[in-house]
């Protein structure tokens, strides 16, 4: 007889839990599975029904799904709003379901089937639409952020989700917990860094490996991306280095387009003016903005 959990003398309910993936590297569901240390205490939490990297059984019937990936196809779009549908709360996994992530780096060029060329030569695949994040389409609960995501945090979100608990995220950047674990600033060292206006969460994962933070967590509040701008200036890193990070995840897309949109005024303005433009983007060909 299985013995009913408790949580300070409640009985727990154990929620049916899904997960699927859209357009992914399937990064983020791995990062799951590979929790071996702590991965037996998270299944006893919930009731897995569908899970297509961990097992061959499959159900519709679920109250929480985890969508992993952006929407690149027209058939991912009825397939999400199916799930959407399905689940009571939908739970936007990983940078590409929150942002668009490194898949909406496509959505820069303009010529499709240049990208295409270039990325699959002889073995294209459909991917004729813009990656858009999840809530591009359908209602968005809660999203776990990040490229991948950090399975400590996903267990610590699911057991809230679990327990009704209220879910929160730090508002506060990444350098706060980069200060906390006494790294050298890489902005010191001459390295680009978005540790100031990325969101916090993941303990600092890339500046404690001397690696700048390319903002896969997209936004901190407040996040002041003009200031970081000037911070990088100041330390001799180009503006358009700090550009292609604030491109890499899809976070930072309302900034960037910001940026680039006074950018291209101030270069009408002055060829008007008879001034001189300034050289192309190197990425060239295709180049959308
Ligand atoms: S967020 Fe990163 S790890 Fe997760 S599916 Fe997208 S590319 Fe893969
Ligand atoms: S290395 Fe990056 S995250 Fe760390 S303090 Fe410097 S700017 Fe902030
Ligand atoms: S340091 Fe930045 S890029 Fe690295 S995991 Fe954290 S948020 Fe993502």
């Amino acid at each position: 007889m299985t013995q009913e959990r408790t949580y300070l003398g409640v009985p727990l309910h154990k929620p049916k839990v899904a997960f699927f993936e859209l357009s992914s590297c399937e990064g983020c569901q791995l990062q799951i599975v590979n929790n071996e240390a702590t991965l037996l205490d998270f299944l006893s939490l919930v009731e897995i029904v569908n899970f297509r990297e961990a097992m061959t059984e499959r159900s519709n019937d679920y109250e929480i799904a985890f969508v992993e990936g952006s929407v690149t196809r027209a058939d991912e779009i009825t397939r999400l709003t199916e799930i959407r549908r399905n689940a009571a709360v939908l739970v936007a996994l990983g940078s590409c379901a929150c942002f668009g992530g490194v898949n909406q780096l496509k959505n820069r060029f303009h010529d499709i089937a240049w990208v295409k060329k270039e990325v699959y030569g002889k073995h294209p695949v459909e991917t004729e639409a813009e990656a858009k994040p999840l809530e591009a389409f359908v209602r968005v609960d809660l999203k776990i952020f990040g490229c991948p995501i950090k399975k400590e945090e996903v267990e610590k979100i699911v057991t809230n989700v679990a327990l009704g608990r209220p879910v929160q995220h730090p508002k506060f950047p990444v350098c706060m917990e980069c200060k906390a674990n006494e790294n050298i600033c890489l902005f010191d060292l001459g390295e680009p860094c978005l540790g100031p206006v990325t969101r916090a969460g993941c303990d600092s994962w890339c500046p404690n490996s001397r690696m700048g933070c390319w903002g896969c967590r997209g936004p901190a509040d407040d996040a002041n991306v003009e200031q970081l701008r000037n911070i990088a200036k100041k330390h001799g890193i180009s503006a358009e280095a700090m550009l292609d990070r604030l491109e890499c995840f899809g976070g930072f897309a309302s900034h960037v387009d910001e940026i680039r949109g006074k950018a291209k005024a101030k270069k009408t303005a002055s060829a008007a003016k008879g001034g001189v433009n300034p050289p192309s983007s190197p990425l060239g060909k295709g180049r959308r903005r």
